[in-house]
């Protein structure tokens, strides 16, 4: 049901297409993925391409979400939060509407660029693969519970270059003035949009409720606006149909911050259907401007309910720009510590370091037991609440080191020496993998996924168990069973 005083605000706001609207409420929601181009090198393919470029993924109704990179609708049907490659991290189940906000950021790799609200880690995963593993990503979730599903988000996806922390903005800003090239806000807010998904944001609305996600808004536009650099790009975003919360949000943002201007969006890509907020703002005092806004209506596109604006604050960076964190940058730990990790690092990659991040730039951090590596000049997360400090490589026990389900995930395929590969693409071009078995491979990937032990044979130690060359997690082979380590929290039953 409803409430009467959305519908009637909606009335008012659609006029002749509100019956067009209203009718969205009665059908199938689009559904979408991404494909990761961390993992899969595959970058802008039709989808069309897909069957042959990736025999594995066998989803039959895949077609391209024409505004994003990487992203496709699929059908119920195909399942994918069952497929092995889910775990792998090779896709991220993501609402098509959704994807806007991240490619209107226009990231590139180098830039350091902060999601302020983040979980559960659809466009901070988008942003990562963008960025390519180079510059750095500050993935923030002030809620310490969702902030956890985050942090499991970025790791599946093997980014290596993202902090994961559970601050406020307003501690946020505290700290890292004007150090960010890029800011996504896709804040809190009354979540029309997503009635269709979740009764619970239809129950809780109310006028008041809109009200106190306007006012919240605010305050966050305000943090992310000390933290971005001149010249720097911020990008709005809400699933909501609002007009307080969407241009309403934009135009007293504008008036408290004139360094900040409006940026067109390119609206050709969402198809003809797709409009700006100007018509959609129906309170006094409006700007031109507004027509700079985007406004997806489930009645127009394929996708949910979404508004985005991008926002451009006034200014140039200077030549020599290095701007560290108040916290300054961050301190390795001395190679003493490290005896153990180099030793697993020969015996896997046949070399000290892990095929990851950049040569002669790695640090390691150790937090108690665990070690982090980051890659480039990372800012201090001293005062900070961080979940995950760049990329979990292990834990460090007294003479031993363990290697950490990240790493797994971020592994490139084919780069670790011991790769035990479960093939599900019926022929698989990947090379040099210890294929098991001929049949029941895709039994195979959900029994290792499920925790399972399986017989195996081949020399002793850490095996990368991959599914069509793609990382699922680690296993040990000792006496011809490979010991499973695949995370007991994150085991699907089968
Ligand atoms: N960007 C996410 C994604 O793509 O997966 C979705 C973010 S959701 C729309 C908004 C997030 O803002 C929620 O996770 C919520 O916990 C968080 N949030 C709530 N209150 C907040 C506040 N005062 N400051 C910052 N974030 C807040």
């Amino acid at each position: 049901m409803l409430p009467q005083k959305f519908l009637d605000r909606m009335q008012q706001m659609l006029d002749g297409e509100y019956e067009a609207f209203i009718s969205t409420f009665g059908q199938e929601r689009y559904q979408a993925l991404r494909l990761n181009a961390l993992k899969t090198g595959l970058n802008g393919n039709r989808a069309s391409e897909l069957p042959e470029a990736f025999p594995g993924l066998g989803f039959a109704h895949l077609a391209e979400v024409p505004w994003a990179e990487n992203c496709y609708y699929y059908d119920a049907s195909d399942q994918p939060g069952k497929h092995p490659y889910h775990a792998a991290g090779v896709y991220y189940i993501q609402e098509p509407s959704a994807m806007a906000p991240a490619e209107l950021l226009e990231v590139r790799p180098g830039e350091r660029v902060l999601d302020l609200c983040a979980a559960p880690g659809g466009k901070s995963t988008q942003i990562g693969a963008k960025l390519k593993g180079e510059g750095f990503l500050l993935c923030n979730e002030v809620n310490a519970s969702r902030a956890k599903i985050l942090s499991g988000n970025v790791e599946r996806m093997g980014i290596i270059n993202a902090y994961v922390s559970n601050e406020t903005p307003e501690h946020l800003a505290d700290i890292f003035p004007e150090y960010f090239d890029k800011i996504l806000v896709d804040a809190p807010c009354s979540g029309e949009g997503m009635f269709r998904k979740n009764e619970a944001a239809c129950e809780e609305w109310s006028p008041e409720n809109v009200g106190m996600c306007a006012g919240r808004q605010d305050g966050i536009l305000d943090c992310a606006a000390r933290m971005l650099r001149p010249g720097g790009r911020l990008v709005y975003s809400t699933c909501t149909f609002a007009p307080e919360e969407n241009e309403g949000s934009v135009l007293r943002f504008l008036r408290r911050k004139p360094e900040f201007r409006l940026l067109p969006i390119e609206k050709g890509i969402f198809g003809e259907a797709c409009c700006d907020g100007k018509a959609a703002f129906l309170g006094d005092g409006g700007l031109p401007c507004l027509e700079h806004t985007l406004r997806l209506w489930p009645q127009r596109v394929k996708g949910e309910g979404h508004f985005a604006a991008v926002l451009e604050k006034a200014g140039e960076l200077p030549d020599e720009y290095s701007n560290p964190s108040l916290n300054g940058f961050v301190t390795g730990a001395s190679e003493k510590k490290l005896t153990a990790y180099r030793q697993f690092c020969q015996e896997i990659f046949g070399k000290n370091e892990i095929p990851l991040g950049r040569e002669g730039e790695r640090s390691y951090l150790r937090f108690g037991e665990n070690l982090y590596m980051v890659s480039g000049r990372f800012p201090s997360v001293k005062g900070l609440r961080i979940l995950r400090p760049g990329l979990h490589v292990g834990t460090l026990k007294k003479d031993r080191f363990e290697p950490a389900h990240a790493l797994a995930l971020a592994l490139p395929p084919g780069q670790a020496k011991h790769v035990w590969n479960l093939v599900l693409q019926k022929a698989s071009k990947q090379e040099g993998f210890h294929e098991q078995g001929v049949s029941g491979f895709q039994q195979s990937a959900a029994a290792y996924l499920n925790g399972q032990t399986f017989p195996a044979d081949g020399e002793k130690g850490w095996y990368l168990v991959c599914v069509d060359g793609f990382a699922m997690g680690w296993g040990k082979l000792v006496g011809g069973m490979m010991k499973n380590h695949y995370p007991k929290g994150l085991r699907i039953p089968m």
